[in-house]
């Protein structure tokens, strides 16, 4: 698999060097050079494959040898071990839960593959390699589970002080062998920020192995690709005319991962941008103009993103401009409709929706609604166990909501480390240098 850099097109690297180096040096993100299609007869018979099996084909194909296809075959069985129910919600509208990983999010697939996928490529002896994450609270937990003791690692998290549930945070500070976790006074685009000028300072590149863990890094989109197979799988006999996704998002690395898997040939009908307040793309595709703002504040915290940083991706998917707006929708959402759709979906089918999944759950139904003469299988993708978001819901569904078991092991856990709060860059550059 070799990959270009979307800001300059002609650009090529192995896909160990973009995995390790993260971002291209011009601050373009990494895309695969070619999209290969998925083999027809696979897709003939797909409804046949488990989800790692349907994983690995994906994987394979994607990588094209950059790791043998053996190698690749056990990363992925290690990587995706658990399951993605996809669960009826009344008439063509299925749920597909992403949150049946350790960190109960779906960025338990982009991290525990690219863990593994790093860990093969390590050699003993070699200089540590410095994992830097910024998180809005789902991608630190998930990446914190994904590399706890991986040899020749160690990860450094930032996340927003304040801005992340108490689930999360313990997720975040168990502070264990190679993970460590700092605050920063400020938003989830304070860190990101952050973590882009660690990456383009020359003394810090020169003196750490520097690489990132967030959905920039390829190797994360990688896997995300996985579920829309899936899922499409599960529903191909109902119907194959194609899918809707409706998608809660914030960084777009997850719909870029679906816009990737359809172009490898998954019959999809569209995707919906679903978002909350936070709504750059939905305005993007409502105006033409795409004009970043601050992010706020919102009950679906983990799509607080003002800035999306996969966008570049998802633009480079596209031909043009003309195919995009074919097959994207956008939508945005308050955090009174997200509260409202909780209680209807609970309601209605007596299922409890975390707030992103919620949103994606309101866009489906808006799509449905605008667009009543087709006939199509709606999928909404759910990206978190609600268990992690307690305080978004009203008692009554709160009491129905079951605690998986690896939460109450972590409430059990010791009493957490104390985290330093950093301010500013030059107090986290000390940071990171200080303690080599
Ligand atoms: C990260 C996250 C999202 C947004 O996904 P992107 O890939 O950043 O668009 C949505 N929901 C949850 C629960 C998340 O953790």
């Amino acid at each position: 698999m070799k990959l270009y850099s979307t800001n300059n097109s002609v650009l090529r690297v192995d896909f160990k060097d973009a995995l390790f180096q993260s971002l291209p040096a011009d601050r373009g993100l990494y895309m695969p050079e070619v999209i290969p299609k998925i083999c027809e007869d696979f897709l003939q018979t797909i409804e046949d494959h488990s989800l790692p099996e349907i994983a690995f084909r994906v994987a394979d194909s994607l990588l094209n040898e950059s790791i043998p296809s053996s190698d690749l075959r056990g990363i992925v069985n290690d990587a995706i071990n658990f399951p993605a129910p996809v669960i009826r919600l009344g008439d063509s509208s299925h749920v597909l839960e992403l949150f049946h990983g350790p960190s109960l999010a779906f960025k338990d697939f982009g991290a525990r593959f690219m863990s593994r996928v790093m860990s093969y490529y390590l050699k003993p002896g070699e200089q540590n390699l410095d994992i830097l994450v910024a998180t809005s609270g789902d991608t630190g937990g998930a990446v914190a589970l994904g590399f706890l003791g991986v040899p020749n690692t160690r990860v450094t998290i930032l996340y927003p002080k304040g801005k992340v549930s108490a689930i999360q945070q313990l997720q975040l500070t168990i502070n264990q062998e190679n993970i460590r976790a700092v605050e920063i006074e400020g938003t989830f685009d304070d860190c990101q920020a952050l973590v882009k000028r660690a990456f383009s300072d020359p003394t810090l590149s020169t003196a750490l192995r520097l690489t990132s863990a967030n959905s920039i890094n390829i190797a994360r989109l990688i896997p995300q690709a996985f579920y829309y197979f899936y899922a499409y799988a599960k529903l191909k006999r109902r119907r194959s005319d194609g899918l809707v996704f409706s998608v809660p998002s914030g960084n777009f690395g997850n719909i870029a991962a679906g816009i990737i898997a359809w172009r490898m040939g998954l019959p999809v009908k569209q995707f919906l941008a679903a978002t909350n307040v936070n709504d750059t793309v939905p305005r993007f595709l409502r105006t033409g103009a795409y004009h970043p703002r601050r992010s706020v504040k919102t009950l679906s915290s983990a799509m607080d993103v003002g800035n999306p940083s996969n966008w570049a991706r998802v633009i480079d998917l596209f031909k043009d401009d003309q195919e995009l707006r074919t097959m994207m929708t956008g939508y945005s959402f308050s955090d009174a409709e997200t509260s409202e759709a909780i209680e209807t979906v609970y309601d209605r089918f007596n299922y409890v929706a975390c707030p992103h999944t919620a949103i994606a759950w309101m866009a489906l139904e808006k799509w449905k609604a605008e667009n009543a003469s087709t006939e199509s299988e709606g999928v909404l993708l759910s990206t978190a166990h609600p268990c992690k978001f307690p305080d978004v819901f009203p008692a009554h569904i709160s009491r129905a909501i079951e605690t998986p078991a690896v939460v109450d092991a972590l409430m059990r856990k010791a009493p957490q480390l104390s985290v330093p709060v950093i301010q500013d860059y030059e107090t986290f550059k000390k940071y990171l240098m200080g303690s080599r």
